[in-house]
């Protein structure tokens, strides 16, 4: 297999993308580290489940990535479990929707904590390992929304356009050690985070789910189709494969033509 014995990370990964990359890794043959929230007894079972299933191994390390200390502990962790971290995917992502002048300051500094500055800390604690090893692949789950705007996304927004600030500097400063950093900016895609938001906007249309989905995800793309989570995953893989050791610096869009307009 394609990545046989690497080890990745994900954050965010108990759930929707996060955890179609941890598949679609554990699936071309790495090890793979699986952390976010979610109820312990049922995200081992579920890591357990993978490794079996793909003849790799999986480890449950929990961290809320909001908290450096958390984080460092996290990568130390996962380093003494699979040897080193050679891929990292920063995942975990949180939203709130409020217009600018009425936004919560504390929702602010915890979607910039979890959508921005966790993979600060997450790519500074794996960058010794990754030069070590002479290899190395971050990516960085951004959005369309790190490349256009939409009106009540400010923190989010802000966030996602830093995140990839973020990869294009970890790929000019790491390019000659054999490290890529890119970022994937996924349209829709059919996760709990996104079915919130025309859950939400459902409850204040009167139109039926399957309207507002149309409605919600045509207002924005070419395509008024979700993406599914193992389309970005597909993509992840790809960015780890030889195929792509060039492809760096990169904010590659999976987006039904969002950002196209
Ligand atoms: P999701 O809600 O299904 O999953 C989010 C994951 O992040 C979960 O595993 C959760 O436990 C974890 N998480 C949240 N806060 C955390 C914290 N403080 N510490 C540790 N883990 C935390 O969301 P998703 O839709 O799969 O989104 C994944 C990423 O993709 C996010 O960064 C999101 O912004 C981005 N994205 C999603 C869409 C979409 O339409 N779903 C579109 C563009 C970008």
């Amino acid at each position: 297999m394609a990545l046989n014995g690497r080890t990745a990370l994900v954050t965010g990964s108990t759930s929707g993308i996060g955890l179609a990359i941890v598949k679609g890794l554990a699936a071309a043959g790495c090890n793979v580290a699986v952390t976010g929230f979610g109820d312990a007894v049922e995200v081992n079972a579920l890591a357990a489940a993978i490794a079996s299933q793909h003849q790799v191994q999986t480890a449950y390390i929990p961290a809320d990535v909001a908290k450096p200390a958390e984080v460092r502990a996290m990568i130390a962790t996962a380093a003494q479990r699979f040897g080193t971290v050679e891929i990292l995917v920063n995942n975990a992502g949180i939203q709130h929707i409020a217009q600018l002048d009425e936004f919560p300051e504390d929702e602010w500094d915890r979607i910039v904590a979890v959508n921005l500055s966790a993979a600060f800390h997450t790519t500074k604690a794996v960058l010794p390992m990754m030069k070590r090893s002479g290899w190395g692949r971050v990516i960085n789950i951004s959005s369309a929304h790190g490349l256009v705007a939409s009106p009540g996304k400010c923190a989010y927004v802000a966030a996602k356009h830093g995140l990839i600030g973020l990869t294009k500097v970890t790929a000019l400063e790491n390019g000659r050690f054999g490290i890529t950093a890119n970022a994937i900016c996924p349209g829709w895609t059919r996760t709990p985070l996104a079915e919130k938001q025309v859950t939400d906007r459902a409850a204040q249309s009167g139109r039926s789910l399957q309207d507002e989905e149309i409605q919600t995800v045509g207002e924005k793309q070419a395509i008024p189709a979700f993406t599914t989570p193992e389309q970005i995953a597909d993509l992840a893989v790809f960015l780890c494969s030889e195929s792509a050791a060039t492809v760096t610096g990169a904010a590659l869009s999976v987006d039904g033509g969002w950002v196209a307009q």
